[in-house]
């Protein structure tokens, strides 16, 4: 006999737990499914970690090139690269303890196993069945490798988390947020860091303000950027060493390489077919705007969904709404996919939300368009021999210059751009940023007295 809920959730990542314990508040019987742990990519491989280690550069960065002007003497006696991560991973065992205790109080059975269909309202793991009035399915994507002659010789960013030893030379190879932040946290930690990226610039999606300061901040402080580096082959030395050959003939040796060019959906793995849900042809899961896929009482959010946008707030908002609409009765409660606001973890980091120059120029043309930028020196390294550049920017449209863009990159623009983000989802114009005082002295300021 198949225990029946009237909900499961397959992934137990950060659209499966959002999704299961709002429905389960509402009073629905719900199961959650996940096949490793609790927390899924974010807690586990992803914005947890990888935040951790983030701080752990930051700290090095303030010993080693602001500290000295500060007026402090330091002596930097070791960097136990074993002692961070395993600090980080007790804050994840702590994570972990949590999300038990409340799915418990929430009275969601976790289900340990890999799930897969049997049919549209069934689900199987480890030989038991399982079925459900509705099931949703979230279980992520994972990190992408090329497909060059000695590929396996690279890890990936599920690897970089289980390095013991801090590696003494890296290669990344890849352009997004996770070769840039993997790179800037290995440099900035004191690895021989080479960034290789195969077009002209990492982040090229993002506005050329952001990536001409973080290319400058590069330069400067490192990693070593190599641009139009597309690679053709891995070997691995006699000496345990690992060569990179790239097409453009040049090469270039290393102990550690990582490959961070992009991820896919896990959709294969889950015996779709017997469902009958729709995928494109990369695997990503068609839903409509309600996170509904083509077969009734099956939903998708997260990672794995056709042009989502891989962020865990999306996820997990998206599995919320989803809850919402099915367990309590808001029959239009649905996400919102515009106007998202993200951060790089960068060095130094990067915040965005809107359209950049281009995109507003091509939506509403030239002559509709407004940018406002400043530059400075961040006021934190302002007094030390090493400066670190601040650069933000407002993109605005129409008559009445409404603020369709905003970006940041600098000394503790992560924190900046949440805040900014309600303004701009309101609607806010220029004036009305300028008509807001300025903390002062802050970075922040410069958003709303720029001229
Ligand atoms: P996941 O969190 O990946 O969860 C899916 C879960 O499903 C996994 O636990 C998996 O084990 C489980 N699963 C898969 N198949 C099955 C099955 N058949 N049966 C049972 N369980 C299954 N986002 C941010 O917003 N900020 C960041 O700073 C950030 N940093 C990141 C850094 C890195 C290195 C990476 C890789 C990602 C980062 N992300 C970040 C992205 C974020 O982690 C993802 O967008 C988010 O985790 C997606 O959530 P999800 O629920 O779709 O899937
Ligand atoms: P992304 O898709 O962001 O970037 C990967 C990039 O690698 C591509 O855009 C491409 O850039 C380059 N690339 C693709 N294929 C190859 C190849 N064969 N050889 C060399 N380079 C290649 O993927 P990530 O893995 O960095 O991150 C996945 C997602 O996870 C992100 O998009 C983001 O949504 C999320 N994330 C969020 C974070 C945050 O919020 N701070 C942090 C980390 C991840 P190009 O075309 O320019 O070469």
């Amino acid at each position: 006999m198949a225990k029946h809920f009237d909900y499961i959730c397959i992934g137990g990542g950060s659209g499966g737990i959002a999704s299961a314990n709002r429905a389960a508040m509402y009073g629905a019987k719900v199961a959650i499914i996940e096949a490793k742990a609790l927390g899924g990519t974010c807690v586990n491989v992803g914005c947890v970690p990888k935040k951790v280690m983030w701080h752990g550069a930051q700290i090095a960065e303030a010993i080693h090139l602001y500290a000295k002007d500060y007026g402090f003497n330091v002596d930097v006696k070791e960097f136990s690269w074993a002692k961070l991560v395993e600090n980080r991973e007790a804050y994840i065992s702590r994570i972990h303890a949590s999300y038990d205790n409340v799915l418990g109080n929430n009275n969601v059975e976790v289900i340990n196993g890999f799930a897969t269909f049997v049919d549209a309202k069934t689900i199987t793991v480890n030989g038991e069945h399982y079925t459900a009035d509705h099931i949703l399915i979230a279980v992520g994507g994972e990190p992408s490798i090329p497909n060059v002659p000695g590929a396996e010789h690279g890890i990936d960013s599920n690897g970089f988390f289980k390095l013991v030893e801090q590696p003494k030379r890296t290669a990344i190879v890849g352009a997004g947020y996770i070769a840039v932040e993997i790179a800037g946290v290995l440099s900035a930690l004191g690895t021989d860091t080479h960034l290789f990226v195969r077009k002209e610039s990492p982040l090229r999606s993002f506005d050329p303000m952001i990536v001409d300061t973080l290319v400058e901040v590069m330069a400067a402080e490192g990693p070593t950027l190599h641009t139009h580096s597309i690679p053709k082959e891995v070997v691995k030395e006699a000496d345990g060493s690992i060569t990179l050959h790239f097409e453009d003939g040049k090469s270039h040796n290393t102990d550690l390489l990582i490959w961070a060019i992009g991820r896919h959906p896990t959709t294969d793995k889950i015996n779709l077919q017997a469902a009958g849900v729709e995928t494109n042809a990369r695997g990503y899961i068609k839903v409509d705007q309600y996170q509904q896929t083509n077969i009734d009482g099956i939903y998708c959010v997260g990672d794995i969904m056709e042009g989502g946008i891989e962020l865990t707030p999306i996820a997990v908002k998206a599995g919320r709404q989803l809850s919402e609409r099915l367990f309590n009765n808001k029959p239009e409660a649905k996400m919102d996919y515009k106007l998202v606001p993200t951060v790089v973890f960068s060095h130094p980091p990067i915040g965005t939300i809107g359209l950049t120059t281009q995109e507003a120029i091509d939506q509403y043309g030239e002559e509709n368009v407004k940018v406002y930028q400043s530059g400075f020196t961040s006021m934190y390294t302002a007094i030390t021999t090493h400066r670190q550049p601040c650069k933000m920017k407002l993109v605005c449209a129409g008559a009445d210059e409404k603020v369709v863009g905003l970006h940041g990159i600098g000394y503790t623009v992560d924190e900046m751009i949440q805040g900014f983000g309600v303004a701009i989802k309101m609607g806010a114009t220029k004036a009305d940023f300028d008509s807001v005082v300025a903390i002062h002295p802050t970075g922040s300021e410069e958003f709303v007295t720029m001229r």
